[in-house]
C-alpha cells in the first residue's frame, strides 16, 4: 500500500506534550507508525521511559523529554535540549491537560492557577518556544489538544472549559501571528474518550449511559479515533488550513 503524498509525515520530528499515558500515547503511537521521529513529555521520568518502550523506545525513533510543561524555564530547557539531542522539531501536539471537576463556588484560587496553568498557560509557553525556531526555519505544524468544551459546558466544569475555549482562541491568535512564517496552527476537539482522565465519569454508570445517549455515534470515544485528525493536521494535505478546531467527538457537539 502507498501513501499520497499530500499524507506523507515519515520524516518529520514530533514533540507530544503530556504523552505518557492516554490521548497524547495514543497520538504519539499514530505519529511512530505514520514514520515519524517522536518525543514524549510528561513529568514522571519513569512512566516516559515505560511509554516509550511501549512504542519500540530508541531503535523505533521515540525519545523522552521529562519537564513541567507550566515551568517557563524548564520548557525553554526542555525543548532546546529536545532539538539539540533529536533534532529540529516539525510537530509540536500540545496535549498535556488536567480535569477538576468541582462546583465554581468551591474552586479555590490555587485550583483556578493551577487548571489555567496546565490546560492555557502550557500551549502558550511551549507553543512560543517551538515556534521561535520554527519560524526562523520558516516551516510548522502546531496542534493544540482542546476539547468540546471549547464550546460547550456543563454544570461543575466551568473551570476546564474556561481553559479549553480559551485555548481555542490562543489556537486562532497563534495562527494570525505565525501564518507568514509557514506555521500551520490548529485545534483537535476530543468529545468523550475513555482514558484515566475521564475514568471516575466511565465508571459512573448514569453519566456513562448519558454520553452514550447523547452521542450520534452512540458510544464513548477511544483514543485512538484521535490519530487520523492529528495525521492529516499535521500533514502536508493541511497546508492551507490554519486557525481550525477540528472536533473528533461522534457528533456530540453538533447536537442538543
Ligand atoms: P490523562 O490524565 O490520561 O493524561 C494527561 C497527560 O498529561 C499525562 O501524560 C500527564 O503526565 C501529562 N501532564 C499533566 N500535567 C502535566 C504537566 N504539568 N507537565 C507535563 N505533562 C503533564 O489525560 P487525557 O489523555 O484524557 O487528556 C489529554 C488531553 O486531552 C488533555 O488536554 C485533555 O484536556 C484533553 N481532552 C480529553 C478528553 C477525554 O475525554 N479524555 C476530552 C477532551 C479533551 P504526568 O502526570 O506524568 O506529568
Amino acid at each position: 500500500m502507498t501513501t499520497h503524498p499530500l499524507f506523507d509525515i515519515a520524516d518529520r520530528t514530533a514533540l507530544v506534550t503530556g504523552s505518557s499515558r492516554g490521548i497524547g500515547h495514543a497520538l504519539a503511537r499514530g505519529l511512530v507508525e505514520a514514520g515519524c521521529t517522536v518525543v514524549l513529555n510528561g513529568r514522571d521520568p519513569h512512566a516516559l521511559e515505560k511509554a516509550a518502550a511501549e512504542l519500540g523506545g530508541a531503535d523505533a525513533g521515540v525519545h523522552t523529554a521529562a519537564f513541567d510543561v507550566t515551568d517557563g524555564p524548564a520548557v525553554a530547557a526542555g525543548i532546546a535540549d529536545v532539538e539539540e539531542r533529536v533534532g529540529p522539531l516539525d510537530i509540536l501536539v500540545n496535549n498535556a491537560g488536567m480535569q477538576n471537576r468541582a462546583p465554581l463556588l468551591e474552586f479555590t484560587d490555587d485550583a483556578w492557577r493551577q487548571i489555567l496553568d496546565t490546560n492555557l498557560t502550557s500551549a502558550f509557553l511551549v507553543g512560543r518556544e517551538a515556534a521561535r525556531r520554527m519560524t526562523e526555519r520558516g516551516h510548522g505544524k502546531i496542534v493544540n489538544i482542546c476539547s468540546l468544551q471549547s464550546e460547550v459546558v456543563r454544570p461543575g466544569i466551568a473551570p476546564y472549559a474556561a481553559t479549553k475555549g480559551a485555548l481555542k482562541m490562543l489556537t486562532k491568535g497563534m495562527c494570525a501571528d505565525w501564518g507568514r512564517y509557514g506555521i500551520q496552527v490548529n485545534g483537535l476537539g476530543p468529545g468523550y474518550i475513555e482514558t484515566e482522565l475521564t475514568r471516575p465519569l466511565v465508571e459512573d454508570e448514569e453519566f456513562s449511559a448519558w454520553v452514550r445517549g447523547r452521542t450520534p455515534a452512540g458510544r464513548w470515544g477511544r483514543t485512538e479515533d484521535l490519530v487520523g485528525a492529528l495525521l492529516y493536521l499535521a500533514s502536508p494535505a493541511a497546508d492551507f488550513v490554519s486557525g481550525q478546531v477540528l472536533y473528533v467527538d461522534g457528533g456530540m457537539t453538533s447536537v442538543l
